[in-house]
């Protein structure tokens, strides 16, 4: 842990006055559900600072892992790059773990897990021994047709998950992320080739998961082919209710 003597007041009282505000916040555990590009990364960092909740993308957790070369990396590294789910014994072990982070104490967004029914109950069981369960599951439904300019024109800001569109959301210097001039990638697997078996496994694996969860009364849908905006709203309205 950092020496609290070394941190500026400014940064200090930042922080307090965040943990006050969030104290006052209800605990919330939400699931985000959606073919690449639906825009789960765009929606989370918000509902994260509104709601104080930890953001566990398995997507971002397993390129870092891949960028690393840990053991975890190298083997999910071949799936990854056809467009491929990774085994489910992976990414529950990555979600297990994470779920202890501090953060993670007034609930959580999963973004991109789980991605298969198997997952679906082994989170299911990993909340139980912890005596909660999921709240709400966030269904971002949108046509796959317009899927491919969103993918192909997107650049993300790995550290942060900021991610733009070089015609929809552009930044301000093409390239280099608005809020700490740092370089943005494109990802390797957002070529429209590899979209193609990134939607069939989100048909054929993914969407029975939104059905696991229809029968447990949980899921709400959105209109995800709307403007980043306009699906604020709509999530906002969802998790008031
Ligand atoms: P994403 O960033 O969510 O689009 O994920 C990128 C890639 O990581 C996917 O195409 C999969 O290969 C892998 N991946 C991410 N999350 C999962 C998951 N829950 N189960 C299996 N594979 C995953």
């Amino acid at each position: 842990m950092a020496n609290l003597e070394d941190v500026p007041t400014t940064d200090l009282f930042s922080e307090v006055l965040r943990r006050m505000k969030c104290a006052t916040k209800p605990d919330k555990r939400l699931i985000l559900v959606g073919p690449p590009g639906s825009g789960k990364g765009t929606q989370s960092p918000i509902i994260k600072d509104e709601y104080c909740l930890c953001h566990l993308a398995t997507g971002d957790m397993l390129r870092a892992a891949v960028a690393a070369k840990t053991p975890l990396g190298i083997k999910a590294k071949e799936a990854m790059e056809k467009g491929e789910l990774v085994s489910d014994d992976l990414v529950v072990g990555i979600i297990d773990d994470a779920l202890k982070k501090p953060s993670c104490q007034k609930g959580f967004i999963l973004d991109g897990f789980p991605r298969t029914v198997v997952q679906a109950q082994k989170l299911d069981e990993m909340l139980k021994n912890r005596g909660v369960k999921v709240d709400k599951v966030l269904n971002f439904a949108v046509d796959d047709r317009i899927l491919e300019e969103r993918i192909t024109g997107r650049w993300i800001h790995p550290s942060s998950g900021r991610s733009y569109h070089t015609k929809f959301a552009p930044p301000k210097v093409p390239g280099v992320d608005d809020a700490t001039g740092e370089p943005l990638i494109q990802r390797k697997d957002d070529t429209a080739e590899v979209l193609k078996s990134r939607l069939e496994a989100f048909h054929k694996q993914t969407e029975p998961v939104i059905d696991y969860y229809t029968k447990k009364g949980v899921v709400a849908n959105l209109p995800a082919e709307k403007s980043p905006k306009e699906v604020t709203v709509e999530v906002q309205k969802v998790l008031s209710s």
